[in-house]
């Protein structure tokens, strides 16, 4: 905004309010949307990954509305004279019969389900006008500059068709409250940071290339920004948002299963939590380099492949001999303790014994530094309950969060501890995830209206607040299910008075 990148959003912001928002993305990195469309904490709503824990099953599953039901609000907030449009809000089960048009899954990067709509031809009406959206299923692993560059240009074409497809919905919809989100700066965020996704040696001018390749992804979102603010009239109140951050990726997640192993193998005897050799799918995931795997997988169902991830994890585990393991996770670590009582197969007692483990792990990973820098690895281990106090979907969370360290991971060369030894890194001087940039956990709002005074700062806020903040805007009491509080900056005076903000 400040050097002029972003007209749209420098304008709105010279018009309206803006400030930080704090988001639960600082500790499990996938919870800011069910966060935000459920404004309950994750120990309320339960979900934080595509793949989460399961404790009947002993495995990681894809949440689905059975096991883990939450509705987002504006499914509750629209009625028959206040409809909702909705477009490509990611990581919400698939749309339901309610009063408005809701698309899901045309051009986002994160989706539960398969794309979908209500009503159902709205996906075939965008399709058959804009064309069917090219963002691919993300790539696990470092990759050539080439596939990035092309990234590049599918985040930008996106964008504009999900630009194209608001206004055509903006136009054709009658709505009273319209939401859409652009996710190109989330998959650029990640993948286009900077260099250390890169394998190969590029040339000089594609990594020049490659540098100005972010910013022209959130140029691109700020023009269709702009597109919709004006077709939106200037009357509307506009909210733009980012429910959390980017920076270059500190985490170590892909060394923290050989960490915890150390740990407990030091402990509990040479074999305890290490998946049992053997079996063709763990020699296909030996044998075979990452990029190559994920290329393969990408290929299957999504069921298929969550199956596939959940087994190489997690699926020859000896449960009778592990106390804990490390989940599923694309940035902050998760650690599950095998709780008796609460695991199908549990063997680690409630109370003191899940406590000294609990200490254990937490101060055995706190060991770990950089080879070279002997900067420690991990920056700060919690519990959700810690974070989020007692929740009734607490026990859906892991028992042990680890934060790393604020550096770039991708310059390790080795981690070790005096106590547990060295672990090499994976990809030296690149991060082996491929991801350049992963989740920072504060993101911004930008709101202007003819009820929002220009100039003026927001004040302390959260994620969990702009539902609440859209209810008083319409006039509506709060649910009583909801933990945010609607922004008083936001609001004109007579809602103020009014208390229509419970
Ligand atoms: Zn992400």
């Amino acid at each position: 905004m400040q050097d002029g990148s972003l007209p749209n959003l420098r304008e709105l912001r010279s018009r309206g309010v803006y400030g930080r928002l704090e988001s639960t993305a600082g500790w499990l990195s996938g919870s800011p949307w069910p966060t935000f469309y459920t404004a309950t904490m994750p120990n309320e709503h339960g979900l934080y990954h595509f793949l989460q824990w399961r404790s009947d099953n002993m495995a990681m599953e894809r949440p689905n509305p059975e096991w883990l039901p939450l509705r987002p609000f504006w499914r509750e907030l629209a009625t028959e004279d206040r409809r909702a449009v909705v477009v490509d809000l990611p990581m919400a089960y698939a749309p339901e019969a309610f009063h408005g048009v809701e698309i899901s899954g045309y051009a986002t990067h994160d989706h539960l389900d398969a794309p979908a709509a209500y009503p159902p031809d709205a996906m075939e009406w965008v399709r058959a006008r804009f064309g069917s959206s090219r963002m691919q299923e993300e790539i696990y692993g470092p990759q050539r500059i080439d596939p990035l560059l092309a990234l590049r240009d599918e985040l930008l074409e996106a964008t504009g068709k999900v630009a194209s497809a608001g206004e055509a919905l903006m136009a054709r919809e009658d709505w009273s409250l319209f939401m859409i989100a652009f996710t190109g700066t989330h998959r650029g965020g990640h993948k286009l940071w900077d260099a250390s996704g890169v394998r190969g040696r590029p040339s000089p001018a594609k990594k020049a290339d490659l540098a100005r390749s972010l910013h022209e992804v959130y140029r691109a979102c700020d023009e269709a920004l702009g597109r919709l603010v004006r077709s939106a009239g200037r009357d509307t109140t506009v909210l733009a948002l980012s429910l959390h951050g980017m920076g270059p990726n500190t985490s170590r997640v892909e060394v923290l299963d050989t960490m915890l192993q150390r740990i407990l193998e030091k402990h509990d005897g040479n074999n305890a939590g290490r998946p049992k050799t053997g079996g063709l799918l763990h020699l296909l995931r030996d044998r075979v380099p990452v990029e190559w795997r994920h290329t393969l997988k990408r290929r299957f169902p999504t069921a298929l492949q969550d199956k596939l991830s959940a087994y190489w994890r997690l699926g020859r585990v000896d449960w009778a001999a592990t106390r804990a393991v490390s989940l599923v996770a694309d940035n902050l670590g998760y650690i599950r303790l095998n709780l008796r009582g609460r695991e199908r197969m549990g063997i680690v007692d409630p109370g003191e014994e899940y406590d000294r483990l609990c200490r254990l792990i937490s101060e055995g990973l706190e060991t770990f530094v950089d080879v070279d820098s002997g900067e420690p690895v991990v920056d700060r281990i919690a519990t959700p309950c810690e974070l989020y106090g007692q929740g009734p979907r607490a026990a859906l969370l892991p028992d042990l969060l680890v934060r790393w360290a604020r550096s770039p991971a991708s310059g390790h060369r080795w981690i070790e501890s005096s106590l547990y030894g060295r672990i090499p890194w994976p990809t030296p001087g690149i991060h082996p995830s491929g991801r350049s940039g992963n989740h920072r956990s504060e993101g911004f709002l930008v709101a202007a209206g003819p009820h929002i005074q220009a100039g003026g700062v927001l004040g302390p806020a959260h994620i969990i607040d702009i539902a609440p903040t859209l209810y008083a805007l319409f006039g509506l009491r709060v649910p009583s299910d909801v933990q945010g509080r609607a922004l008083t900056e936001l609001l004109p005076v007579e809602a103020l008075s009014e208390g229509g903000t419970s």
